[in-house]
């Protein structure tokens, strides 16, 4: 934890109608290379921020939820401006509403949150080229081998808070 300057990361929409802050860092950035990030973001993947929901703020507007199908099978909810419908985070049924999944692209500065992790890489676009040293796997992985510490702790004190007993 550095308390003395925690930067917020600021964001939004195309049209300005939502803006958004975290408060802090997410605690993982994946960059997802699976055919259903490939098509809901129309590229070549889709990255990621993950953070407790607790810890992002909407600064002004709102969002609209939309319920969309996911891999899992068990759908994904993604928020979107409500005037130009530019998602700027969703939520998947693993974490739940705890755990916001926020587009990185939609940062106004969003080289700060370079990808932790790159996932999917089977279905990776083939002129995307990894940097040599970058995590990397096929699908997906347990998160306790690449996961740092602090942020394995944030997602414990999270889930202890949020599960349903
Ligand atoms: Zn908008
Ligand atoms: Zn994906």
């Amino acid at each position: 934890m550095t308390p003395a300057k925690v930067m917020p990361y600021d964001g939004g929409c195309t049209c300005r109608f939502v803006r958004y802050r975290m408060s802090m860092k997410p605690m993982f950035v994946h960059c997802c290379h699976c055919r259903w990030c490939q098509r809901e973001t129309g590229s070549s993947f889709a990255l990621n921020a993950m953070i407790e929901a607790e810890r992002i703020q909407l600064q002004q507007g709102e969002v609209e939820v939309i319920n969309t199908p996911s891999n899992s099978g068990k759908g994904q909810k993604i928020s979107r401006c409500p005037k130009c419908h530019i998602a700027v985070w969703s939520n998947y049924a693993g974490a739940g509403d705890a755990v916001h999944f926020v587009r990185v692209g939609t940062l106004d500065e969003p080289d700060r949150l370079p990808p932790d992790i790159h996932i999917f890489t089977a279905s990776k676009q083939p002129w995307v080229v990894l940097p040599p040293n970058a995590p990397a796997v096929k699908e997906y992985y347990d998160r306790n081998d690449y996961w740092p510490q602090e942020s394995l702790e944030r997602r414990a004190t999270l889930l202890a808070k949020n599960l349903p007993r």
